[in-house]
């Protein structure tokens, strides 16, 4: 599971402009708006990071009026316990993103060391949003262990890779906001995922399936097959009516890729090989924003991750990910290197 909860130190505290009673600390790569002089620079924390849902304890009380979320079920299955979401908020102008406590929050003996993650120990789990109409449908069981799934990690939590690329070309594309899909031909059998699920392809009641089809993605992964030699998976992202909001106003559900798995090596491959794929096979990839040479600060990304989506100059785009033309493995990823930036102003617009 995710870290969202970890023994972390406050590197920074700095007043917010016309604000008595709070400051702003540095967690990681993350403004925390706190009580003034709560924590001093250097003091260890708990800190939770935004999309952490907090159980209904006495010491998180507090939170009820601004945070909480009743449970989610299914007849008499609880799908998610109730608890205290932790999101992105604004206060006196200063975005803040996570929340701290101290560390007599733990329990006796919980680990105290810098990075230890505490999730398990306070019980929070991860907030998921309500599943949309349209995704449901048959399942035909967990996500196949021979394709990798699809994540990005925060830049947040891993500064160091800044200074380790530093001076790297990236390439840039907008992040959308959608939902996760994945369609494979391995030993020509066809397949459909969800994020964390493998699809009955036959069921037309969820839209990846329908989206499977109206592109005809069987007849495309054959044609990578045959003419790059190896059996492929795409990777990407389902936008439209009925997703998300249909933030960037489309009037039917559309596909847009962001990998190319080989299923026989069990890696992604390069990013030529992948834009040479889809210009074969005219499939539409996410939107390119350039190559960037990486010498940035944290704050200086999520600057420039701020700004509208190409698919839709009136909404904010939820963000950029960066990556190299070349797959690399990086240690502290713990897998590819590729990372996201969120746009604060899309978290702020939407809730999250
Ligand atoms: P998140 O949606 O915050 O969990 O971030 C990771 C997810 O972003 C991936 O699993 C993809 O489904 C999705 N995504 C959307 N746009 C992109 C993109 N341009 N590159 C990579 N992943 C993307
Ligand atoms: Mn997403």
């Amino acid at each position: 599971m995710r870290r969202l909860a970890s023994i972390q130190t406050v590197t920074l505290t700095e007043p917010i402009p016309n604000a008595d009673a709070i400051e702003r600390v540095k967690i990681l790569g993350w403004w925390v708006v706190c009580k003034k002089g709560e924590y001093r620079l250097g003091d260890r924390v708990v800190y939770c990071e935004i999309d952490s849902l907090l159980p209904e304890r006495p010491e998180f009380e507090f939170l009820r009026a601004s945070s909480f979320k009743a449970a989610v079920m299914d007849g008499d299955v609880t799908i998610q316990r109730a608890g205290f979401r932790i999101k992105t908020v604004k206060l006196r102008e200063q975005v803040s993103q996570g929340i701290c406590f101290p560390l007599s929050m733990l329990s006796p003996g919980a680990p105290i060391e810098i990075g230890s993650d505490v999730t398990s120990d306070l019980d929070i789990i991860k907030y998921e949003p309500p599943i949309p109409v349209g995704m449901g449908g048959r399942i035909k069981g967990t996500f196949p262990a021979f394709l990798s799934k699809t994540d990005e990690i925060r830049i947040q939590v891993l500064e160091p890779i800044l200074e380790r690329y530093r001076g790297q070309t990236f390439q840039m594309t907008e992040k959308l906001d959608g939902s996760s899909m994945t369609a494979f031909l391995r030993d020509g059998e066809f397949g459909i995922c969800s994020r964390n699920q493998w699809l009955d392809e036959a069921d037309e009641t969820n839209v990846m399936v329908r989206v499977a089809k109206t592109l005809d993605l069987p007849g495309k992964l054959a044609r990578i097959q045959n003419r790059f030699g190896f059996q492929p998976a795409i990777q990407g992202e389902v936008i439209g009516p009925g997703i998300q909001k249909n933030k960037y106003g489309l009037d039917r559900v559309d596909l847009r890729v962001f990998n190319i798995f080989d299923i026989g090596q069990y890696r992604l491959i390069d990013r030529s090989v992948y834009l040479q794929a889809l210009v074969a096979v005219e499939l539409m990839g996410v939107p390119e924003l350039g190559p960037i040479v990486l010498d940035h600060t944290i704050d200086q990304l999520v600057e420039l991750s701020i700004g509208v989506s190409t698919l839709q100059s009136k909404t904010q785009r939820e963000g950029i990910v960066f990556r190299p033309d070349v797959e690399q493995f990086d240690q502290d990823v713990g897998g590819r290197l590729s990372f996201k930036v969120i746009n604060p102003q899309f978290l702020l617009k939407y809730d999250e």
